[in-house]
Parts: C-alpha cells; sequence; structure tokens
C-alpha cells in the first residue's frame, strides 16, 4: 500500500539489509478457555507472508492469549492455526519455535549471559547449532537490530530499547516464518519507544510476517497492512488502517478509538 511504498523510499540501506522470508499465518475458529471463562471465542485471521497485521483492543480482550495460542505456550481448546499451510497442532514443539518467533513486553532475556549468549542460546539449545556457526548467525542479528557494538554487554547494562533490541535480535536468529510481538514497548521509557517501533517497521519492510498487538495507534496506522481489533474474546472488525481508523463500522470500535485516540 501507499504507506509502506512511501517508507521503503526512506529506510536507509535499504538494499543492503537480508531479506526475510515471511511465511502464511491462518487461524480459524480459535476457541480458548482458562477454567469457566471463554477467553478466545471463534477467533479466524488469513495473514499474508510479508504482511504486518496489527492486533488493538481493550485490556483484556483477549490479545496475548491469541499470541500465545499461536505459539502453543497455551492450548487451544478448539480450532487451528496453520503456519505456511501446515497445522502448529501437529507440529512438534521444536519446529514450531524455530517458524514462529516471539517478543514480549519484558524482553525476557537470562540476565547472567550477554547479549551475543541470550541470542546464540536458541541456536545451540533449539536449533543444535555448533557455537561458532551460532556466533556467527548472532553477531549477523544483533548488527541488523543496530546493536552489534554492545554485543558482550549483560541485559543490566543496555537500556530498555536495547534490551529489546538483543529479543527481537534472539527471534530473528532462529530465521522464524512469523513473528509475534506482544507490546514490545509498553515497558519502554517514552523516549526509548519510537527506535524500537522503527526497528518493527524495517523489518516489515524487509518482509518478515508480523502480528503486532501494540497501543501505539501511530505505528498501526502507518506501518500495518491489516489490523484486527479484538473485544471480549472476538474479533470485531478487520480492515485496512484507513478502513479501523477513519471508518470504524461497530459502535465498541467507535467506543475503543474515542478513548485511545
Ligand atoms: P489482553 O492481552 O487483550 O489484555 P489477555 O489475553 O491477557 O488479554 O487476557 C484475556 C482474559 O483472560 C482476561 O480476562 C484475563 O484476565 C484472562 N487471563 C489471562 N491469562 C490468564 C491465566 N493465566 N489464567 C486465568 N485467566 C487468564
Ligand atoms: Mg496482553
Amino acid at each position: 500500500n501507499g504507506a509502506r511504498d512511501r517508507q521503503s523510499t526512506t529506510a536507509r540501506s535499504e538494499a543492503s539489509k537480508p531479506r526475510f522470508k515471511g511465511g502464511s499465518l491462518g487461524v480459524s475458529n480459535l476457541d480458548m478457555s482458562y477454567g469457566d471463562l471463554d477467553v478466545l471465542k471463534q477467533v479466524t485471521l488469513a495473514i499474508k507472508p510479508g504482511t504486518v497485521t496489527c492486533i488493538i483492543g481493550p485490556s483484556g480482550s483477549g490479545k496475548s492469549t491469541l499470541l500465545r495460542c499461536i505459539n502453543r505456550l497455551v492450548e487451544p481448546k478448539g480450532g487451528d492455526v496453520r503456519i505456511d499451510g501446515e497445522s502448529i497442532l501437529a507440529m512438534k514443539p521444536e519446529k514450531l519455535r524455530r517458524r514462529v518467533g516471539m517478543v514480549f513486553q519484558h524482553f525476557n532475556l537470562f540476565p547472567d549471559h550477554t547479549a551475543l549468549e541470550n541470542v546464540m542460546l536458541a541456536l545451540t539449545k533449539i536449533k543444535g547449532l555448533p557455537k561458532a556457526e551460532a556466533e556467527r548467525i548472532a553477531h549477523a542479528r544483533l548488527t541488523d537490530v543496530g546493536l552489534e557494538a554492545r554485543s558482550h554487554h549483560r541485559p543490566s547494562r543496555l537500556s530498555g530499547g536495547q534490551q529489546q533490541r538483543v529479543a527481537i535480535a534472539r527471534a530473528l536468529a532462529m530465521d522464524p516464518e512469523v513473528i509475534l510481538f506482544d507490546e514490545v514497548t509498553s515497558a519502554l521509557d517514552p523516549e526509548l519507544v519510537k527506535g524500537v517501533l522503527n526497528l518493527l517497521a524495517d523489518l516489515g519492510q524487509r518482509g518478515m510476517t508480523m502480528v503486532v498487538v501494540t497501543h501505539e495507534m501511530g505505528f498501526a496506522r502507518k506501518v500495518a497492512d491489516q489490523v484486527v481489533f479484538m473485544d471480549e474474546g472476538r474479533v470485531v472488525e478487520v480492515g485496512t488502517p484507513s478502513s479501523i481508523f477513519d471508518h470504524p463500522q461497530s459502535s465498541r470500535l467507535k467506543r475503543f478509538l474515542a478513548e485511545v485516540l
């Protein structure tokens, strides 16, 4: 779309950066409950390869639970999730971890390991790569997120924004087809938010398939190919940024936008 074309002309050294091979993601009739509480109700989404989908909605509407189901951190009660047509329900956990990356609000880095080691760990542990190969990839991904110079720092010596970049480099290192981002800027100091959002936009430009739960409506409007509005465990509206933000249909979305914009 127009917004993304405009961006690509302004992005720096676009040509020198590797392209990602984003996969498709299909969610169909997903149901999930915590005990008696139905948290996801018949959630269906179609996400094309190399696109950015932003999920917005009030707190408690099931956004995090949806991401957790896609990555099978929790088990759905019904329905299916498919990565490039292949159901995650039939996939071995290690394979799913390789194909779908996740980045959280609170980074979840190992405090006693350096940035480089944090990125290397999944490569040696999950992918089973030899150490030298893992180190080469980790350096490359830290360079991708602009943190090469901080490779040997521990998380405590990095800013929140830098820690989040390490977490993103760690997700990228697995060479996933899809990356899920759950409010990755919500814990950051305000002046660090923009840098991380610019990095996400850059990954989207380079073809990664991304599902981004966010409260940053400006980001969703500018970067998303598709915006999904969830409320009370349901997908209430799906559309382009312009249809969601400028022409909301449901009273629930209108009310939500009136509160956040
Ligand atoms: P969101 O990310 O949109 O804020 P969540 O997916 O975190 O929403 O939560 C959806 C609902 O599920 C909320 O009512 C929340 O209280 C409930 N919930 C989330 N995690 C758990 C859990 N581990 N156990 C029980 N209830 C949970
Ligand atoms: Mg959440």
